[in-house]
């Protein structure tokens, strides 16, 4: 692994850490107490449903930190999927799971806009 990449593995595991207690939190909330009012039940299957929502979204960014950190270990962490260049430094800090460098994302986007 890049000497570089040192910093940003530790900001993904400070990351995955972050996560993972926010996920038990999450689901601890979930299986609390059911109330026997049907109201309260409505209200408690919502807010069911906006918990889940974010559990997917944490999910969702605990597998992109593992396919970054697994990147890291086989030394493809930081190169642009179109170009094979390196992504610089700093984009990677603003962007930890960036796949291409600015010049290829920006002709990315401007291929979809159209
Ligand atoms: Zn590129």
């Amino acid at each position: 692994m890049k000497q570089d990449y040192v910093e940003l593995r530790e900001l993904l595991l400070a990351k995955r850490e972050e996560l993972a207690v926010r996920l038990a939190r999450l689901k601890k909330n979930l299986t609390s107490g059911r109330s026997a009012d049907s109201q309260e039940q409505a209200q408690e299957l919502e807010n069911a449903e906006v918990v889940d929502a974010l559990g997917n979204e944490a999910q969702l960014e605990l597998s992109r930190i593992a396919q970054a950190l697994d990147q890291m270990k086989h030394d493809h962490y930081g190169e642009c999927v179109t170009c094979g260049e390196e992504i610089p430094l700093a984009r990677l800090k603003a962007y930890l799971f960036a796949e291409r460098c600015i010049r290829c994302a920006t002709a990315e986007e401007n291929r979809l806009d159209r």
